[in-house]
């Protein structure tokens, strides 16, 4: 088992790609706090049953405090934390750029953009004396040039730009700090967005398919793999890259 006695906090693991790292870690025997503002106790129930040892913790990652409070309380319940997966994140509909109203920037941007930044403050004094592993969920769309989408599209480079600055300056206390890119994946946010999506008036399967190297639909538990890799010793010298999991669709 590769995450053998390992503590990770995941955020938004209550359903989607979190609640999919959850379960995965748990077979890899981590212990897994589950933390989302909606309801975990369906995937603490599939970690346990998958070997690990979980608990939920209701955070909001938009609220430094509650990032913060889940902190404290892994390390509190598990004596440590090893791992944070930044995965919370809102999936936004598309419409017009033009269209795009300040309060929804800075609502996307306040989970998207800034919980991953605050939750890495939260964890920062647990991990900086013995090392860590940060895994920040980025997306395929800031290399895509993907219209309808500005705050969405902005919030994720902001990502992808956070786990190189982390990496840099986190290198000297052995924190890693990497991200993945996921392509269109049926999660349940991904597939409501997919549904309510209306240009073009096509499912993302049907526009993406034609142009992945692997013609086949991606599901969360596709990018589990990668998350226990880059959680594992075996990441040990990888740090501040972003890995894209998107079936082959873009080059990177
Ligand atoms: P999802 O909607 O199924 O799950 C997201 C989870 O995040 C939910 O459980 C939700 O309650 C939680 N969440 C939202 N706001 C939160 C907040 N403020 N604090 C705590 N939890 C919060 O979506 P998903 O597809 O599983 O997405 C997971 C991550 O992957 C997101 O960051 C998303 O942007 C990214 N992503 C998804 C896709 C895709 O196609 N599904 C593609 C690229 C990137």
């Amino acid at each position: 088992m590769r995450l053998a006695g390992k503590t990770a906090i995941i955020t938004g693991a209550a359903r989607g790609l979190g609640a999919a790292f959850a379960k995965g870690f748990g077979k890899e025997g981590a212990n897994v706090v589950v933390a989302d503002i909606r309801d975990g106790a369906a995937t603490v129930a599939a970690v346990e049953q998958a070997g690990g040892k979980s608990f939920y913790v209701a955070t909001d990652v938009r609220k430094q405090e509650q990032c913060d409070a889940m902190a404290k309380a892994a390390a509190d319940r598990f004596g440590g934390i090893d791992i944070l997966v930044n995965n919370a994140g809102i999936i936004v509909t598309l419409k017009p750029s033009m269209e795009v109203t300040t309060e929804e920037w800075l609502d996307v941007m306040a989970t998207n953009a800034l919980g991953p930044f605050q939750c890495i403050k939260a964890v920062f004094p647990y991990m900086k004396d013995k090392g860590g592993k940060i895994i920040n969920i980025s997306s395929g769309t800031i290399l895509e040039g993907v219209p309808g989408m500005p705050h969405y599209i902005s919030s994720k480079g902001a990502v992808w730009a956070l786990t190189r600055g982390m990496a840099r300056e986190f290198g000297d206390y052995k924190i890693n700090v990497n991200a993945i890119g996921p392509g269109f994946t049926h999660s349940e946010g991904g597939n409501e967005f997919d549904t309510k999506k209306t240009f073009p008036p096509m499912p993302m399967d049907e526009i993406q398919m034609p142009v992945r190297c692997i013609k086949e639909p991606v599901y969360p538990e596709d990018l589990v793999g990668t998350a226990i890799f880059l959680a594992s010793n075996d990441s040990r010298l990888i740090t501040g890259q972003y890995i894209l999991h998107d079936a082959g669709m873009l080059h990177y």
